[in-house]
């Protein structure tokens, strides 16, 4: 198809100003411009974090998100309608904020900030902190985030295994298990990483049986998707002391509801979906949008094409 208009979705906002990514478009060989729901009807094209059913009338959408669960897939197939994703654009931004919420735990930072909110000196008991190389993270999904999860903690000296559906090596994991041998896999970690897209198969992968199989000191990170974990089996794996702690960027309902247990318990920190967040995102998921543009243009087959 011939792509004229391509319109930026005011929905980024979620993530940067939409005119920001305009701007740094604005030098491609079609017209962009940010638009709202009414505008849709007149592009060809459009950049947006959220759905809308108008987007059924394009002829390519790209979301800013990696994870694409709030697409109706089978309704772009049935339209005839190309959706894109921004998968490799995460890697250092998650992998840093993982290396944090592990550094938290370990240096006991968490509960610092928490105390001085409330103007209070108070240290931790002697054997409460600890330095991370020597621990084990078990890295549960190896492509962009679980790569990018590796790689920044292999720097801090930590152990990194993975589990994927196959069994072959990947750069940065000293060991890979099966998804069949998940609870072997993370039963001997001392931090679980959650890195896998949300899909039939991985929705509630992570269920009592898996905090279960988890050591009693060990903590829990998600910064997949909420569906992935089985909340209030995760809540009472926590509350019980099942696991030692957990941090969550992401949760069954967002914004994370104010009367959730998570919010007070122990060595749980909660993040708002940020995980990814840089002030570099609009050119990370510019430098996707023009380099289609330029396969669109050359008759190339779109990259990071989901349907
Ligand atoms: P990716 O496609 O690069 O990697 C996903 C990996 O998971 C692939 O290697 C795939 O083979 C593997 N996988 C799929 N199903 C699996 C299964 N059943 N068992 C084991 N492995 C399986 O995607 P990505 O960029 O790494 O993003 C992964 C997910 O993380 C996204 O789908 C999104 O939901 C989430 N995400 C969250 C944030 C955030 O802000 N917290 C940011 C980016 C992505």
């Amino acid at each position: 198809f011939e792509l004229e208009r391509l319109g930026v979705h005011d929905s980024v906002s979620a993530v940067f100003p939409p005119s920001e990514l305009e701007t740094f478009l604005a030098d491609l060989p079609v017209s962009v411009e940010v638009v709202d729901d009414d505008g849709i009807d007149a592009c060809d094209a459009v950049v947006t974090r959220d759905y809308h059913e108008a987007m059924l009338e394009c002829a390519w959408v790209h979301s800013i998100q990696a994870g694409i669960d709030r697409f109706p897939l089978d309704d772009f197939e049935a339209n005839d309608v190309a959706l894109t994703n921004s998968t490799g654009i995460h890697d250092r931004t998650i992998g840093e904020t993982v290396a944090g919420y592990l550094l938290a735990f370990s240096r006991r930072l968490h509960e610092h900030v928490a105390n001085q909110q409330k103007r209070r000196w108070d240290r931790p008991e002697w054997d409460e902190a600890f330095t991370l190389p020597g621990t084990t993270a078990c890295v549960v999904g190896t492509g962009t985030l679980g790569r990018g999860v590796a790689e920044t903690l292999g720097a801090l000296g930590v152990r990194v295994t993975g589990v994927r559906r196959s069994t072959d090596p990947v750069p940065g994991f000293e060991e890979i298990y099966a998804t069949d041998d998940l609870h072997a896999a993370i039963g001997e970690a001392d931090f679980v990483v959650v890195t896998v897209p949300l899909t039939d198969d991985t929705e509630g992968l992570f269920d009592a049986a898996a905090f279960d199989a988890m050591r009693e000191d060990a903590y829990f990170v998600n910064v997949a998707r909420g569906a992935v974990v089985d909340e209030p089996a995760l809540i009472d794996a926590l509350e019980s002391d099942a696991i030692e702690g957990a941090a969550l960027d992401v949760f069954e309902t967002e914004p994370l509801p104010e009367e959730s247990p998570l919010w007070d318990l122990e060595d749980v920190i909660v993040t708002p979906h940020c995980g990814a967040f840089t002030r570099d995102y609009f050119r990370d998921v510019g430098g996707i949008v023009r380099e289609n543009v330029g396969r669109l243009e050359a008759g190339e087959p779109l990259h990071n094409r989901v349907v």
